[in-house]
């Protein structure tokens, strides 16, 4: 059984469904990225998850418990930062955990936590939070959402504002945490970013599931594509085109995608004196299949 089950629930604003028919799975341990653009239904999801909002029907399940609005006993294993956790400026990082760690039974150790998440450097037991910048205060969220020891992390756009050192800090905390065996799921619009750390993505549109892959198998059905630049791409792109290859020539770059392998396509223009100048093989990339797959998604309608 995965550590999170949601099974075909339904969740309507008005008569405009937020969730429809949504199922997928989150393992313990695994890093899930949920993604789809705004309106989708990704924190009416979350929300869900986290017994924060009432869904008419449909289960939910954690850690073989239900989760219903009424419910919340699974709860206490599931860390959440879906809004920006409230930071009080006048508190320390430790005083902050002292507080959310009141209603807790076994809160994790203090220490032990600001050290994971990175906040006992630098002075951190006396500086106020109104002086601590956006990273660490997400950072601080983090250490916040993990108090109860929880086997699941939700996150909503966590990465947000945060420049590249901090989203990267961000990015080996919760592999790090991941590998203890926290599971984590993640919405965000940084698709590069979210590329680069999740194991499992879950694709919602218009508040339903249209993908639910493992990274690796997601990018199976995206097609290799090779950008050039040739002596001549004109003739390069017209030879491709004969082939029935998708090829167009953007920026000055010939893109080719479609044929059958690389040495097909040098075969190709080698027979024609083209001269190769360079070569990009372009791997996998979430935000194109992303894209192609609400396209195709959305033109069903
Ligand atoms: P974003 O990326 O913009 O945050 P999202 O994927 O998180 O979007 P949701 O916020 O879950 O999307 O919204 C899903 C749909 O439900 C949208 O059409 C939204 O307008 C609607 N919605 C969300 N919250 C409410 C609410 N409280 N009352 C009415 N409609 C709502």
């Amino acid at each position: 059984m995965a550590l999170l089950e949601v099974k075909n629930v339904n969740k309507k604003y008005g008569n405009r469904a937020a969730m429809d028919d949504v199922s997928f799975n989150v393992e313990a341990g695994h890093i899930v990225g949920l993604i789809g653009p705004n309106g989708a239904g990704k924190s009416t999801t979350m929300r869900a998850i986290t017994g924060l909002m009432s869904y008419s029907s449909g289960q939910i399940t954690f850690d073989g418990q239900p989760v219903t609005f009424n419910n919340h006993s699974a709860l206490d294993k599931i860390g959440n930062l879906i809004e920006y956790p409230a930071i009080y400026p006048n508190l320390t990082a430790l005083e902050h955990l002292k507080l959310y760690a009141m209603d807790t039974k076994n809160p994790a150790d203090f220490k032990e936590l600001m050290h994971k998440t990175q906040i006992d450097g630098d002075n951190f037991g006396k500086r106020k939070a109104k002086n601590f910048s956006l990273g660490i205060k997400q950072r601080l969220g983090i250490a916040i959402a993990l108090i109860r020891n929880p086997k699941l992390v939700i996150l909503d756009e966590p990465m947000n504002g945060l420049d590249p050192q901090s989203v990267h800090d961000l990015r080996e905390l919760i592999r790090s945490l991941a590998e203890e065996g926290v599971a984590f799921l993640i919405s965000s619009h940084l698709l590069d970013e979210l590329q680069k750390l999740v194991d499992d993505v879950v694709i919602i549109n218009h508040g339903k599931i249209i993908q639910t892959a493992t990274i690796e198998t997601f990018f199976i059905h995206d097609q290799a594509r090779w950008t050039f630049d040739t002596s001549d791409n004109e003739l390069a792109l017209q030879i491709a085109q004969d082939k029935n290859w998708q090829a167009t020539i953007d920026n000055s770059q010939l893109q080719i995608s479609g044929a059958e392998n690389l040495q097909q396509v040098i075969t190709a223009l080698n027979a024609a004196n083209i001269q190769i100048q360079s070569l990009n093989t372009a791997t996998g990339n979430l935000e194109k299949s992303l894209l192609d797959m609400l396209a195709a998604d959305n033109q069903g309608e």
